[in-house]
């Protein structure tokens, strides 16, 4: 068995499951880090490119990394703090990355179907919890359910995006019960522990979503562009 992301300490963990690469041609998500050399040729659209884009933001690599620093952080010896604070801070930031994959992923979802950024604004603000933006808002943009969007990518990939949902629903459940009543007695190691590790996973169905959803939409939008840029830069006869 290979080292579990739970395990390593050395290196930060967003430099193994976050660094997603875009090709700006097409917008295809992929873990080819050779796009980001000059003349790569992108195995999608076949575009010689100059260069890439990371695809996730800052703010999910950093909480990617803070799951990591929190889950290995050294207790004072002796210390009669509870060691749950280790744990407890682990679970709310792997249910804050998830709020923010999900907000991400509707928002390039919303602007590849080109909603105008008040409209997209709007949308968020009328379904203001994670819940039902899982539920309503995606459904009503990509005309899918969540159950089945994730049987879509289930079909296509090696990893368990099933036992994964099981997962966050769980430590979302245990997250809710210390936010509202204090208890941190179902928040236990073997919980974050599996924060951690469910990360990788996480990270890959929401580039699987964005390659489903929004890519083709994106690529479509690139070859018009493209189109109309070479019939304008054609020399008149
Ligand atoms: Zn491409």
């Amino acid at each position: 068995m290979g080292v579990q992301l739970s395990e390593i300490e050395g290196q930060p963990i967003s430099t193994l499951v976050g660094a997603y690469m875009e090709c700006k041609s097409c917008r295809i998500i992929d873990r080819d880090t050779d796009r980001m050399t000059h003349g790569h040729v992108c195995s999608t659209c076949k575009v010689s490119g100059d260069g890439c884009r990371l695809f996730y933001p800052w703010s999910v690599t950093t909480l990617l990394d803070m799951m990591q620093s929190s889950f290995h952080a050294e207790l004072p010896p002796n210390s009669w703090q509870d060691h749950q604070q280790r744990e407890v801070s682990v679970v709310l930031f792997f249910c804050t990355l998830r709020e923010v994959l999900l907000n991400y992923f509707i928002e390039r979802v919303a602007r590849a179907q080109r909603h105008p950024a008040p409209d997209i604004d709007r949308m968020l603000k009328d379904n203001a919890t994670y819940m039902q933006r899982l539920t309503k808002l995606l459904p009503m943009l990509t005309g899918k359910k969540w159950a089945e969007m994730l049987a879509d990518e289930s079909a296509e990939a090696s990893l368990d995006y099933l036992a994964l949902d099981r997962h966050v629903h769980l430590a979302a459940k245990r997250r809710n019960a210390f936010m509202h009543e204090g208890s941190q007695g179902l928040i236990d190691r073997p919980l974050a522990e599996a924060c951690i590790n469910q990360s990788h996973a996480l990270m890959e169905l929401y580039a699987a979503l964005h390659n489903r959803h929004a890519h083709p939409l994106l690529w479509a939008q690139d070859k018009t562009l493209r189109r109309t840029t070479l019939a304008k830069d054609r020399p008149v006869d």
